[in-house]
């Protein structure tokens, strides 16, 4: 059971996310995240994707 719990602690430590938040360009909310792996990690995301805030599609922006 000790181990277990060790092992489960370390665990969570050492899991590399990536998480990235994307944030709305129009209104700067942030809307969206995602983990991005470390191939992508040299560019910013932008995506478009739909905005509740906006009601439209607008451009989201990685931010940190
Ligand atoms: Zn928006």
């Amino acid at each position: 059971m000790l181990r277990q719990g060790s092992q489960l602690h370390e665990g969570a430590n050492n899991m590399p996310r990536d998480l990235a938040i994307m944030a709305c360009t129009e209104c700067k909310r942030r809307n969206y995240t995602t983990t991005r792996n470390k191939r992508t990690i040299a560019t910013r995301l932008e995506l478009t994707k739909f905005c509740k805030h906006d009601r439209k599609r607008t451009l989201h922006r990685e931010v940190k």
